[in-house]
């Protein structure tokens, strides 16, 4: 983790929040680094819990992630992906992992979460392997974007 590296991470947060989303990966500015950011605002609905945190509640850089101990079995929850314009599905997931990488000062860091800073993360991790929300969406949510699939294969 050097100069270069954090300058590509607040790069990359900075595009994340001209596009107002909630995280980015490195491949999707055309890096082909291990690396993605995400800040993920704290649901008003839902409990806060520091034991289990479903927000980020602040930008964070994940350098080489790793996600493991998924719990809960898996639950279908609605995703959007900034380089998908207009397309959102119901994506399977487990509910609760543990992240493990290094921050933007080399730290090693490991960090366990539930909700939509747990569905983020694997969002994310998938962006580092080549994997799409539409290669993870339910029959249904692919049935249902199927249209705008084509439209934004059409260019
Ligand atoms: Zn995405």
């Amino acid at each position: 983790v050097n100069d270069e590296i954090r300058s590509v991470a607040s790069q990359m947060l900075e595009i994340m929040r001209t596009e107002d989303g909630i995280g980015l990966a490195a491949p999707q500015v055309g890096l082909g680094l291990r690396i993605f950011v995400c800040d993920v605002p704290q649901d008003p609905d839902e409990p806060e819990d520091e034991a289990l945190p479903s927000a980020s509640n602040g930008p964070q850089v994940y350098i080489n992630p790793v996600i493991s101990e998924p719990e809960g079995g898996v639950e279908p929850m609605s995703e959007g992906c900034l380089s998908l314009p207009d397309i959102r599905g119901d994506v399977i997931r487990p509910p609760v992992v543990t992240i493990t990488a290094l921050d933007e000062t080399g730290a090693k860091v490991e960090r366990r979460a539930q909700g939509l800073l747990a569905r983020c993360w694997q969002h994310e991790l998938d962006h580092l392997d080549g994997v799409l929300i539409l290669d993870r969406m339910t029959q249904a949510a692919r049935t249902k974007v199927k249209a705008a699939v084509r439209k934004l294969e059409r260019g």
